[in-house]
């Protein structure tokens, strides 16, 4: 029997996979350099290594019957030869493909096909010299953004770029600075290989889907769900979003085409700007469970992350319907500290409030340390009570909680 699931990545998202895959019978083995990463704490088994390095992603094919992965950096080299390969174990089953990933792992060549297929985006532009910035200013004008093409998560490749003199220390922060030290002083010899340039767009609102496709090319979306960034970083997820039908039905013949061309399998997430006109650009496509999506665990009828394991194993793909209204809230660490939950008892007396903490060891700034998500028949209801959970629930060591 084909049981064994080897999943690259051991973050919250390995974790909540693994979740998932468990009551299903599977048995789950993590790969991630991390001891004790949020994924290896509910898993069968860790490979304690890099997913960067080929030989580790190697010695996990050669363990499971399925691959799949939670993150994007995986080693694509190591996944194309496992796929086109037999391990001793048998044939390997590896979803998404390698080769769907490689078509979109770079953030700007990601865009030029999604223009490839007549797919609406914001402009964008690769970089050469200093000078294709300015030149990417005088065309599209000033705010624009500069971005990572590769590894960017959690906006952390992204800077704004709102006048001429914002540029050396955007191009710094981004890492494309071939000097050593900081200083605005010395004279910058950049590498602008990783970077590319994006007209900021002025949107109304930021959508998702989260939407799942199987080995067959079977298709289901989930509900499309507002999302609200600060500071570059999701914080709040709404289900569903209030949009016009005619956005709504564009949205998912965008998401329905994507997953063609990518000849994509499993569950992966495509991120939007909506603008005041009713203009539907495509900001991101995300190949993998998607934060937007996290929601689904109570809200829907199938959760994402199951949806995930039953497209990469052949299972049939389950319902998506939302069975409540929803908002996710996810909880941020606001600085360097060891995780301490004040606040649980009160948070979980609050009817239809679910909690989920994703086992770091210690907070970060802006970094996911886990999620609320407040159910109720109205919206706005499940809204004022996710601003209200997040407000109960304290993770650093403040006295005074
Ligand atoms: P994540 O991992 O959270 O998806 P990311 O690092 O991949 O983030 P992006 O999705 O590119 O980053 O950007 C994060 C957020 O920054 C967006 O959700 C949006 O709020 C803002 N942003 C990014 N690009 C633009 C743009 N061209 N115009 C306006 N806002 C933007
Ligand atoms: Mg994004």
């Amino acid at each position: 029997m084909r049981n064994k699931i080897g999943i690259i990545g051991g973050g919250q998202l390995g974790r909540m996979l693994s979740l998932a895959a468990k009551p299903l019978g599977f048995e789950i083995i993590i790969l991630d350099p991390q001891e004790n990463c949020p994924a290896a704490q509910v898993a069968d088994k860790h490979i304690v290594a890099s997913f960067k390095d080929k030989k580790p992603v190697l010695q996990l094919a050669e363990e499971v019957d399925y691959l799949t992965y939670e993150i994007e950096s995986a080693n694509t080299e190591a996944l194309e030869e496992i796929y086109n390969s037999h391990t001793s174990t048998g044939n390997v089953m590896v979803f998404p493909l390698p080769k769907s990933l490689d078509m979109i792992n770079d953030k700007f060549l990601q865009k030029e096909l999604l223009k490839k297929y007549k797919i609406p985006v914001s402009h964008c532009a690769p970089i050469n010299s200093r000078k294709d910035i300015l030149d990417f200013a005088h065309m599209y004008s000033y705010p624009f953004m500069l971005k990572a093409r590769l590894n960017a998560y959690d906006g952390r490749g992204n800077a704004l770029i709102t006048c001429a003199g914002d540029i050396d220390r955007a191009l710094i922060n981004l890492g494309a600075s071939k000097s050593s030290g900081s200083s605005l002083d010395k004279v910058f010899d950049f590498d602008f290989s990783n970077l590319y340039l994006e007209a900021h767009v002025n949107f109304a609102k930021e959508l998702a889907i989260v939407a799942a496709r199987d080995q067959e090319g079977n298709f289901q979306a989930y509900p499309i769900v507002e999302t609200i960034q600060s500071n570059n970083i999701c914080h709040f997820v709404t289900a569903p979003a209030l949009v016009f039908n005619t956005v709504e039905d564009e949205i998912h013949i965008i998401a329905k085409k994507i997953g063609e061309i990518l000849e994509y399998v499993g569950v992966f997430a495509v991120e939007f700007f909506l603008t005041d006109s009713g203009q539907v650009l495509v900001n991101e496509i995300a190949p993998r469970v998607h934060n937007s999506g996290h929601f689904t665990i109570e809200a829907c009828k199938t959760s994402q992350f199951e949806q995930h394991i039953r497209a990469i194993t052949g299972i049939p793909l389950g319902k998506t319907d939302l069975i409540s209204p929803a908002t996710m809230v996810n909880l941020l660490g606001d600085s360097h500290a060891p995780l301490n939950i004040y606040g649980r008892d009160q948070l979980l007396s609050m009817e239809n409030t679910y909690l989920h903490i994703y086992g770091k060891d210690s907070c970060k700034p802006e970094r996911k340390m886990g999620h609320i998500t407040c159910l109720d028949s109205s919206l706005q209801q499940a809204f004022e009570n996710a601003k209200r959970a997040k407000d109960i629930i304290k993770l650093n060591s403040h006295e005074d909680h």
